[in-house]
């Protein structure tokens, strides 16, 4: 008899959700819960605009099948499981034409490549524990969407990997602001995203920006939201001029326009 309330306890004590593959999922918690994912406690952020409230990021890889994320919510003595339900994004096929070299790049090239991917991975890794921004994120510029996140790319007839961002509109020239304040953690000229310059906003989260024309920060350099981080152009692996924007979450690449979505939710 006392197992059997114990199992119906144990069954009714399941909380179940769904995102998509590249989306991230936001769950708000208040000041005596936490989140664990594989044992490990994942990072509490602090809710901007709520007293005591905090919120946890999962930001599901674009690579994920479909599946299920399991985590532990836990409050005190009380334990609740969370099953998150992956489900596949109805991405498309994209086919681009672009500079050959710029897809079968030559041996040369390989090292620096190599190198930037590793620069790229390393400041990704790093969980910057101090929050810079206090309000919402922005967006880049206000243009047009030429391009979505997460379409299957085909570059001169072969498969080249995911559009890892969003790319807006830009004639050469147009000014490209952060979406929120930050600190300049790359501002170069880079193999395939051109003149590109990354954000730090703190807790892991990460805003890029390429194929400048001009750069107009340097590495160290605090921003404030709106600022002018440069000028757009057609540098990197381009098909024309355009500004390809990524948000970063956990070294992960994820929707940016449905993070910045979810994330200026907070403050409603
Ligand atoms: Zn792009």
């Amino acid at each position: 008899m006392y197992r059997g309330i114990l199992i119906f306890l144990l069954i009714t004590n399941l909380f179940s959700y769904e995102i998509t593959n590249g989306k991230t999922f936001f769950l708000e918690l208040n000041k005596d819960s936490h989140i664990f994912k594989d044992n490990k406690e994942l990072p509490r952020l602090k809710n901007p605009s709520k007293e005591d409230g905090y919120f946890v990021l999962i930001p599901v890889e674009y690579k994920t099948k479909k599946n299920i994320i399991n985590l532990l919510h836990v409050e005190g003595n009380k334990k609740t499981n969370i099953a998150l339900h992956v489900e596949q994004g109805n991405y498309k096929k994209e086919t681009l034409k672009v500079n050959s070299k710029k897809v079968n790049p030559p041996k040369s090239e390989q090292n620096r490549i190599w190198k930037e991917y590793l620069e790229s991975k390393k400041i990704y890794a790093t969980f910057t524990k101090k929050r810079y921004w206090s309000k919402p994120f922005l967006l880049p510029l206000n243009s047009k969407i030429t391009s979505v996140y997460g379409n299957a790319r085909v570059y001169n007839g072969s498969l080249k990997g995911f559009h890892s961002g969003t790319d807006f509109r830009a004639p050469t020239g147009t000014k490209l602001k952060t979406v929120n304040d930050g600190v300049v953690v790359v501002a170069s000229r880079r193999y395939y995203s051109g003149n590109a310059v990354i954000i730090d906003h703190g807790e892991g989260i990460y805003s890029s920006y390429s194929h400048m024309s001009k750069i107009a920060v340097k590495v160290g350099q605090k921003v404030k939201r709106g600022e002018v981080l440069g000028l757009s152009g057609a540098t990197g692996r381009v098909t024309g001029p355009h500004l390809h924007f990524s948000i970063i979450i956990d070294s992960k690449k994820i929707d940016p326009l449905d993070f910045i979505q979810k994330i200026n939710s907070l403050f409603d």
